[in-house]
C-alpha cells in the first residue's frame, strides 16, 4: 500500500484536492504493478503539476534522517529480512503508514516497526526507493516551511531529525 500514506501526506500538506484525487484513483493504482509510478502520473498532470524527484537504491538513495522535506515523500523501505515491499510517506518529521491511523514522528524505532510484522521483528535498513512530490507553485495555504516553499525542493528544510 503506497497510495494511501501518500494521500495522508498530501492531506497533511493541506492539498486536499490532490489527496482526494489520489484516493479516488487508488483502486486503479494499487492494481498496477508500479503503484508509485502511477501516483507520479496522477500528480504530474496539468491539474496538480507536481514534479517527482526519484531516489533509487545504492549511492543515490534517500537518506531518510538527513534529507527532510515538507513535501510528501513516498518511501519503499528495505527491511533486514531483505524485503522491500512496505511503503510509507514522510512529510517533514512525520511518517504516515497505512497500518497506523495517526502519523508518527520519524524515528529509528518507528521505521523498525514499519518493517516488522505481527510475528517477525525486523529492522529498517535503508530507503530502497523513494519519490518526493515537489510543487513549483505551492499554494499559500499549504503547510510548508519557507525553505521548502521558496527553494523549489533545493533548499534545506528547516526541520531536522535530532
Ligand atoms: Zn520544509
Amino acid at each position: 500500500m503506497c497510495v494511501q500514506p501518500l494521500a495522508s501526506g498530501l492531506m497533511y500538506l493541506n492539498d486536499k484536492k490532490a489527496s482526494d484525487f489520489v484516493l479516488q484513483h487508488m483502486d486503479l493504482s494499487e492494481e498496477a504493478p508500479d503503484a508509485i509510478g502511477c501516483a507520479i502520473m496522477l500528480l504530474h498532470g496539468v491539474q496538480f503539476r507536481y514534479s517527482a524527484k526519484v531516489y533509487k537504491s545504492g549511492m543515490g538513495a534517500l537518506q531518510i534522517f538527513d534529507d527532510i522535506s515538507c513535501y510528501p515523500t513516498v518511501v519503499r523501505l528495505k527491511s533486514s529480512d531483505g524485503s522491500a515491499g512496505h511503503c510509507i510517506t514522510t512529510v517533514g518529521l512525520w511518517v504516515f503508514d497505512s497500518n497506523k491511523a495517526e502519523a508518527e514522528l520519524l524515528s529509528h524505532e518507528f521505521l523498525d516497526w514499519c518493517c516488522s510484522t505481527d510475528t517477525e521483528k525486523d529492522i529498517f535498513v535503508a530507503a530502497h526507493y523513494a519519490v518526493r512530490f515537489i510543487n513549483m507553485k505551492p499554494r499559500k495555504e499549504w503547510n510548508l516551511c519557507d525553505a521548502c516553499r521558496n527553494g523549489k525542493g533545493k533548499q534545506k528544510c528547516i526541520y531536522k531529525f535530532r
